[in-house]
């Protein structure tokens, strides 16, 4: 399907307006002015950026913010979601794709999730040809992650396992 990212990014930030909202986290997006353009099925991509706003928004405290920027490149979009949240120890940083992870269980026990989240978000970006990357200054640092989407082509076909 064609999507138009900022139309899609639009409707992504409407429904976790309400989530931002209840725990005064500020909500920002930053975009061109032009059309960016994709050819992805809708549902892969709203698994993807769902999952990884839920993150933002469940990982960062109360008066926190998180900022969501968007820009096209040659090859594809780059999308960048940063908050202002608890942040991730640099030894738990290569752990997060993995299936069941989560950080420390005693911390994460407030905040419910599975730990399957980030594995099925590489799993959908790597069968599209993109990547996904994420970092962190360390605890009570805020994270960044950082999804780089081809543009593609009849890309439904995609294997995701
Ligand atoms: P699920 O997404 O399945 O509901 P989850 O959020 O725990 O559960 P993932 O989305 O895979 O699972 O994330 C794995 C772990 O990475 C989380 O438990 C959390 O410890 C850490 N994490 C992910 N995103 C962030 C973030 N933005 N800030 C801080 N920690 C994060
Ligand atoms: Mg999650």
């Amino acid at each position: 399907n064609e999507i138009d990212m900022r139309r899609f990014a639009g409707s992504m930030l409407q429904q976790f307006q309400q989530q931002a909202r209840a725990k005064q986290i500020t909500l920002f997006t930053e975009a061109t002015d032009e059309p960016i353009i994709l050819y992805a099925s809708l549902n892969h991509l709203t698994v993807v950026f769902r999952n990884v706003l839920d993150n933002a928004l469940k990982y960062t405290p109360e008066g926190g913010s998180v900022t969501w920027s968007i820009s096209s490149g040659v090859e594809g979009v780059t999308s960048i979601l940063e908050d202002t949240g608890l942040g991730i120890e640099s030894e738990n940083l290569p752990h997060l794709f993995e299936r069941f992870f989560r950080v420390d269980k005693a911390r994460s026990r407030q905040v419910p999730g599975t730990g399957l989240g980030l594995a099925l978000v590489q799993s959908i970006v790597s069968a599209y040809g993109g990547s996904i990357s994420i970092e962190s200054e360390g605890l009570h640092h805020g994270t960044t992650v950082t999804i780089f989407w081809p543009y593609g082509e009849a890309c439904e076909q995609a294997e995701i396992t």
